[in-house]
């Protein structure tokens, strides 16, 4: 979608720190990372939110979760713990319209999420 920010990210059409990217998802680091690793992975596929996701997407979405654990393994962040997060709408606190994960690590994290 030519507007949208994540697209144009996944693009290199305005700059990203990726740290990953294979031919369906991609991921980089958040602009104003809530956490000491904060890294959003999306699915190349402009969808706004998820409830624009249909039964073709699963294998895709599911690889995302795929890209969490080579991230984790990575940059060892199994053992201090991590969490994946997707906020689906503005009342969720949703602000990007391009579907995400949020892989957030490296500081105790509370529950429930405020
Ligand atoms: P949401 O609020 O939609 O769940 O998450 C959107 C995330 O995108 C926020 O954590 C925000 O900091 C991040 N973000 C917004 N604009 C940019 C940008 O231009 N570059 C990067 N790397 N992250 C961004």
């Amino acid at each position: 979608m030519s507007d949208c920010l994540f697209c144009k990210i996944s693009k290199g059409d305005i700059p990203g720190d990726k740290v990953y990217e294979d031919d369906n998802v991609f991921a980089f680091r958040d602009i104003n990372p809530q956490a000491p690793t904060h890294i959003l992975i999306c699915p190349k596929k402009h969808m706004s939110t998820i409830m624009d996701m249909d039964s073709e997407d699963e294998p895709m979405i599911g690889s995302i979760f795929s890209v969490a654990n080579t991230l984790a393994t990575e940059m060892g962040l199994e053992k201090g713990g991590f969490r994946l997060v997707l906020n689906c709408g503005s009342g969720a606190g949703q602000s990007v319209f391009h579907v995400h994960f949020h892989l957030l690590a490296g500081r105790p994290m509370k529950w429930p999420p405020g």
